[in-house]
């Protein structure tokens, strides 16, 4: 059994009242909240190493390289890489996405195609867009149903010697769906040579990943949803498909030799990592990985599962309230709207004086919105601090918006 207060004990954020009430954060799939090791963690580096990393001789520049390398290397056991340097360090899934959509240009032709899904994040929409508007390619979208269920079999007739990428979310962000990746990843792995990349901005958070096992090229995802900082984030990609690409920023670090007539690039990872990184950062997102671990991610995904199930059952209850993709399979999130009573950011703000935080909008997801034909749904999220507590705070906050509203 887990000690959830204990847990709880962990976040300091989490003892605070908000407009009066205890804090209910139900909105974790924006962003987590920190363990005080993460905050300890960061503000040490701060406080006793800070110091440029891979460029000096004196201890504390060597020290912060050590320390940084390995954070690299716990990130490398948490998804399972084959090598360290495999492991690109960012600030983010969007830069990540933007990095490897950049640096494939010059493998992109006129008429070449790029495949992503109706379910994905903004961020993993603009910029395939850009790509096609530098190359000529053409943008191809893989269907879903009233379910958000993605109806994959149109990759059979879509996958060929045309397709350059396949990059799909594993979780949903906006409706909480899991997407059938290793389906997708086997399927074009059979019809193409595309390139195939992973949005585990959701998933991170949530399930144990193991890149090898999926054996996609590249996987992303952001630090701060898995109770890392802001402004960290990961790009995994396999040795043998980074190699292929340009870099993307160019600088400082990611030079074997530089003249003005001619550059190198170093080796992997530093050949995609220009400038000065988010040391401190970076390291404290390892902190994140070994809180995570201590708990385990097979227990965090039990409770956050039961959660799961408990919210989606009251919710249920509540008549007029319709929760979307409700047959899918979901992890981590859960979107809803009570239907003919205002929108969701009014029940969004009634929530909040009841110290209820939950996310309202269209998730950076508008495709899917005008799908639905909404302009937003409410989103409650799950971290492994949450308990069915704050579930019943949330319910009840909800029963009262709607007496409220209608
Ligand atoms: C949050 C999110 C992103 C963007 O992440 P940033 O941390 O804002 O860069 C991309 N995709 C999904 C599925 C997300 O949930």
């Amino acid at each position: 059994m887990l000690d959830i207060q204990n847990i709880r004990t962990q976040f300091p954020i989490l003892a605070q009242e908000i407009n009066g009430k205890p804090l209910v954060y139900l909105d974790n799939a924006a962003s987590s909240q920190k363990p005080i090791s993460v905050i300890e963690t960061w503000e040490n580096y701060y406080k006793t190493i800070n110091a440029n990393v891979h460029r000096g001789i004196h201890t504390l520049s060597q020290l912060a390289t050590e320390e940084m390398e390995l954070a690299r290397k716990k990130v490398q056991k948490f998804i399972n890489a084959k090598h360290d340097y495999e492991i690109i360090f960012t600030k983010g899934t969007t830069e990540g996405i933007n990095l490897i959509a950049y640096a494939i240009t010059n493998l992109i032709k006129k008429d070449d195609e790029i495949i992503i899904s109706y379910l994905e994040h903004h961020s993993n929409i603009v910029p395939w867009q850009m790509l096609c508007e530098r190359t000529g390619a053409k943008l191809r979208v893989i269907p879903m149903d009233d379910q958000g269920i993605l109806q994959i079999d149109v990759l059979n007739t879509w996958l060929n010697e045309k397709t350059k990428i396949v990059s799909v979310n594993q979780i949903s962000n906006a409706l909480g769906v899991i997407n059938p990746i290793d389906e997708i990843i086997a399927k074009t792995r059979q019809l193409s040579n595309a390139f195939v990349m992973i949005d585990a901005a959701q998933s991170s958070p949530h399930l144990k990943l193991d890149v090898q096992k999926m054996d996609c090229d590249f996987l992303v995802f952001s630090g701060h949803k898995m109770y890392a900082p802001m402004g960290t984030g990961i790009l995994y990609g396999k040795q043998e498909s980074l190699k292929q690409l340009h870099p993307f920023h160019g600088g400082g670090e990611m030079i074997a030799t530089c003249s003005f007539e001619k550059t190198t690039y170093a080796d992997l990872p530093f050949k995609f990592e220009a400038g000065t990184p988010n040391v401190g950062g970076n390291i404290a997102l390892g902190a994140a990985i070994d809180f995570m671990e201590n708990i385990r991610l097979d227990n965090i995904q039990q409770h956050e599962h039961a959660l799961m199930e408990y919210a989606t059952r009251h919710l249920s209850e509540i008549e007029g309230l319709r929760i979307y993709a409700e047959k899918a399979n979901r992890a981590g999130a859960i979107s809803f709207n009570l239907e003919g009573v205002g929108i969701a950011s009014d029940v969004g703000m009634i929530l909040d004086k009841m110290g209820v935080a939950v996310r309202t909008g269209h998730h950076c997801t508008q495709p899917i919105m005008a799908y639905f034909d909404i302009a937003g749904t409410v989103r409650a999220s799950f971290a492994i601090y949450n308990t069915f507590e704050d579930i019943d705070k949330l319910v009840e906050a909800v029963q009262k918006a709607q007496r409220m509203l209608s």
